[in-house]
């Protein structure tokens, strides 16, 4: 089938149960070609047509918008082939073919870029058309759809600034309130109507791009590839792709596919449809069709579609036909589908399919149950649940007694789980406005169309009053893990007059109003929230774990994931219950308690204060004392909810003036409480004013400076190890020195630690066992590592100071610049969300090597924000960490991620010597030992 053997191969054919491609080429044909080659070889019913590859989208861009020399003879064969196929002839004037041309990039990119359907067509061939399917409405539909999709897409007439509505649906609305003086369904305009439609459609585009429409079908084509190719470049796209980390480079394939009808009359239609629940994850048919419509109708959200379990009624042949492929996608993808089909007069025909998009709950229980019915082994499940998905998993729902109590004023799809509340928005900018300036938004639309993107991205949730489960609000929101209910048919939305009317009563934007998702209801005003099922059998202890299934499947995943992993996870925690909520979710230990956040509560902060006021050694010895009793009751307290887990515990590293006020009345007030003069206070803050703190006097600079203040500290850290270890409790503290750049600063701090230990093992006749080590955060302690491995036992990686100092870019000032730097794509992603693998990375990167060429068993850790970002997570997994510490909640998320960077190097591993490597002893575990210290 080869169309050119002698040059490049830009164009691949498929049709007749034989094709060019198959599956596994997406990045060369894109997610669809490459899926339609891959059904079109397993025997689906596919409409013939071929797939212009990427690599001509590169070239396009690469060379001035124009295209390889060889690719117009190839598309010519790749027509001929259809015409051949199907006995059909481009442009005929008897049996003329009319083709759809879409794009395809190798990730979906819903509705992102641009489709054209019933090419060809044209003010004579829609007259061939007509006769040839004996069938003149059918024919006019086809050339009134192909006008104004061809005028919206290839000729850019879209709504104006300022316009609400799309130009071309203000025709049709038009045309049916000027023949029936009424809102009437699209399938009851007549021809007449419909030519009435191309007439007023064409003078549109005369009018708005001083162009006539085309009647050449192969100019017709051209236009079609180049806008498709052109919609790679279009500021949605652009957003999409920086939204979800898609190269640029990549670029979309042109698919140009034999066209199929739904839209030939009642025994017709057009559906999309997931082979399972992909919002709640359960195996049944899901998915929605309309009869007598093409594909757009479906997601467009104009008509609201019927459930697909529905077709058995109006057409079981197709229905039983489509249950069948179900099961075939599913046996041969091993994944859940989501695809597009077509019944022309009675018959089905595939027009895609993908894996479908999924919620987080969906992701889990697909592969929890795909596992049971034996599609896909163990470890492979744990691969399908992206990591940052499972967030959504322990997402909050509305308090059941709130939803009891409230009235719901209206009812809609369930589209995406979960629950939120906020200001409602009738409109995008608005609602990116209103969520800038810190308030919650809910973008509420009549129907939400990709200009709307940002928008969604800016809201907590998207309700829309028209639309199915499949419409564009419904897909982007699941995948963006946004509630979302749709089609909630009974708001009335009035853009300009910025309401929405339900049931008598009116809302304005601003006001606030709750959806649920998961139900798909809609409720005035803000409704509390409720823990998620697992937060609630994990943490509140107020569900048992066999009355919820959500959390089985969660419990399931979680322990696979033990299997799996290497590398451990840890948790960033101050007190005993976050500590308590993170050992709940799977933490292995505290990575790091900041000990300056127990400082702030109640009277500590007074004591505080007065230390840091103290201009005498034994004054600031004197408030120190007030906080030990208050320090060690915390670290007790953190040393019983580990039961023997290890603890992280940092010496106080900010700059000392964030303890003190600012402003004179809260001056004034301190002046009273130590019995000072305000002038005083206020000398001292001013003393203590830095012009760059976090560059300036913090980090292991205080207790070397004020050795007193680490005296004390490690005074608490060891009476509450030895209180705690009487009491029958194991104990295991890794004292952790914070900024070290120098191996001098940690070995005198140190000093300092050893000491105070001896001491408290002296006078509680207690042996303790702990490590001290440090924080690698700035560039010179990373590249004097082998250096500070001297005296540090172990290393955790403070990556927020170490971005922060690798970039010269301030951690708290870097928001007024990086969007701009995302916009112009200097950076792919936030440095401080996730490890600037290339920069930061290589800086970890060397600490390791020279921290384990000084002390092999070196034992290595990151407590960054960083630890709770999944691709920071792989990222230390593949240099060999030890572990990774986060947030509590954001324990799970980081337990599949290690898991699943260990299967990727075992994956790995297997691709490059062809014999599994077992999990688990891909790196040898390094263990920092626990050292008996000299008593
Ligand atoms: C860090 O710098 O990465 C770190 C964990 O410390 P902090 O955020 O407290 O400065
Ligand atoms: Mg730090």
């Amino acid at each position: 089938m080869a169309t050119n053997s002698r040059s490049e191969k830009y164009v691949y054919l498929f049709g007749n149960k034989k094709a060019d491609g198959d599956g596994s080429m997406k990045p060369l044909l894109g997610g669809k070609g490459a899926n339609l080659a891959e059904m079109t070889r397993i025997g689906l019913p596919v409409p013939p047509g071929f797939t212009i590859t990427t690599e001509v989208c590169t070239y396009y861009y690469d060379n001035k918008r124009t295209y390889p020399r060889e690719l117009d003879a190839q598309v010519k064969s790749g027509v001929a082939f259809l015409e051949k196929a199907l006995d059909k002839k481009f442009g005929d004037m008897q049996k003329p073919l009319l083709v759809s041309v879409r794009s395809g990039a190798r990730d979906s990119m819903p509705g992102m870029m641009d489709t054209i359907l019933n090419l060809g067509l044209n003010d004579k061939t829609v007259n061939a058309l007509a006769a040839y399917s004996n069938n003149e409405r059918f024919a006019w539909d086809c050339y009134r759809r192909f006008v104004q999709m061809y005028g919206d897409v290839v000729m850019g007439v879209h709504k104006a600034a300022g316009e609400d509505d799309e130009p071309f649906e203000v025709v049709i609305h038009s045309i049916k309130h000027d023949r029936y003086r009424k809102e009437i369904e699209d399938t009851e305009l007549t021809v007449n109507d419909l030519q009435e439609l191309v007439l007023r459609f064409k003078a549109l585009i005369m009018k708005r791009t001083g162009k006539e429409f085309p009647q050449d079908p192969w100019k017709q084509l051209w236009g079609a590839v180049g806008a498709v190719f052109g919609s790679w470049m279009n500021d949605r796209a652009m957003v999409y792709r920086r939204k979800y980390n898609i190269p640029s480079e990549w670029g979309t394939a042109v698919n140009v596919q034999a066209m199929v009808y739904g839209n030939t009359g009642d025994n017709s239609g057009s559906g999309v449809a997931f082979t399972r629940d992909p919002a709640s994850g359960e195996k049944v048919f899901y998915g929605e069709f309309l009869i007598n419509a093409q594909g757009e109708d479906v997601v467009a959200g104009i008509r609201t579609p019927e459930p697909v379990a529905q077709l058995v009624k109006h057409m079981p042949a197709a229905f039983h036909e489509l249950e069948r492929i179900r099961q075939v996608l599913e046996r041969h993808f091993k994944d859940v589908q989501d695809f597009e089909f077509t019944i022309e007069e009675g018959k089905v025909f595939m027009l895609q399919t993908r894996n479908g998009k999924r919620t987080g709950l969906a992701a889990v229980r697909f592969a929890i149950e795909m596992e049971k019915e034996k599609l896909i082994d163990w470890k492979t499940a744990i691969r399908r649940v992206p990591a940052d998905q499972l967030d959504q998993v322990l997402a909050p729902v509305f308090d059941r007694k709130a939803v009891k109590e409230a009235k719901c004023i209206a009812k809609g799809l369930p589209a995406g789980p979960g629950a939120a509340s906020g200001k409602m928005y009738l409109n995008a900018e608005r609602a990116v406005e209103a969520a800038a300036k810190g308030e919650k938004v809910l973008l509420v639309r009549n129907e939400t169309s990709p200009e709307d993107l940002r928008g969604m991205i800016a809201a907590e949730g998207i309700l829309t009053a028209k639309g199915g489960v499949s419409s564009h609000a419904a897909l982007v929101a699941r995948q963006m893990g946004k509630v979302c209910v749709c089609g909630a048919s009974a708001l009335q939305i009035d853009y300009s007059a910025k309401t929405m009317a339900v049931n008598g009563s009116t809302y304005q934007e601003g006001d606030s109003i709750s959806i649920d998702g998961t139900v798909g209801e809609v409720y005035p005003g803000n409704l509390e929230t409720a823990a998620s099922e697992i937060v609630q059998v994990l943490v509140e202890k107020s569900l048992k774990p066999q009355q919820s299934a959500v959390y089985q499947n969660f419990a399931k995943l979680m322990d696979w994931c033990g299997k799996a992993t290497r590398m451990q996870v840890r948790t960033n925690a101050d007190t005993p219950e976050q500590t308590a909520n993170a050992v709940a979710f799977g933490a292995s230990g505290i990575g790091l308690c900041r000990t300056e956040h127990m400082f702030f509560e109640g009277q500590r902060i007074d004591a505080m204060r007065e230390m840091i006021l103290a201009e005498k050694i034994e004054d600031r010895k004197k408030a120190l004392a007030k906080l030990l009793p208050y320090q060690r009751d915390d670290f007790a307290g953190i040393f019983k909810e580990l039961k023997g887990l290890p603890a992280t515990i940092r010496f106080l590293d900010p700059p000392l003036h964030e303890f003190l006020p600012h402003d004179h009345a809260a001056q004034a007030q301190l002046a009273e409480k130590l019995g000072v003069s305000v002038e005083k206070i206020t000398k001292r803050v001013h003393e203590l004013h830095e012009f760059n703190p976090m560059l300036g006097f913090r980090g292991c600079r205080l207790g070397l400076v004020h050795s007193e203040i680490s005296e004390m500290q490690a005074r608490a850290v060891f009476e509450a190890a030895a209180d705690v270890q009487k009491q029958g409790i194991k104990v295991k503290p890794e004292i952790m020195i914070p900024l070290v750049g120098f191996k001098k600063e940690l070995d005198l701090q140190v000093e300092v630690v050893h000491r105070v230990a001896k001491e408290v093992m002296a006078e509680k006749k207690v042996k303790l066992s702990y490590l001290v080590g440090t924080m690698i955060e700035v560039p010179r302690g990373a590249l004097t590592a082998d250096e500070i491995a001297q005296t540090a036992e172990f290393f955790s990686f403070g990556t927020n100071d170490l971005t922060q100092t690798a970039l010269g870019m301030s951690r708290d000032d870097s928001g007024s610049f990086l969007p701009a730097y995302a916009e112009m794509e200097i950076i792919k992603k936030n440095p401080f969300a996730s490890i600037d693998q290339t920069g930061v990375g290589q800086l970890m990167q060397i600490a390791v090597t020279k921290g384990q060429s000084i002390r092999p068993d070196i034992k290595l850790g990151i407590c960054g924000e960083h630890g709770g970002d999944p691709e920071s997570v792989k990222f230390c997994h593949r240099i060999g960490l030890s572990y990774v510490s986060c947030s509590p909640f954001r324990v799970p998320v980081a337990r599949l991620a290690a898991a699943q960077a260990a299967l990727e190097e075992e994956a790995g591993a297997v691709k490059r010597n062809g014999q599994v490597k077992k999990v688990g002893t891909a790196r040898k575990l390094s263990k920092g030992k626990g050292r008996l210290v000299r008593a």
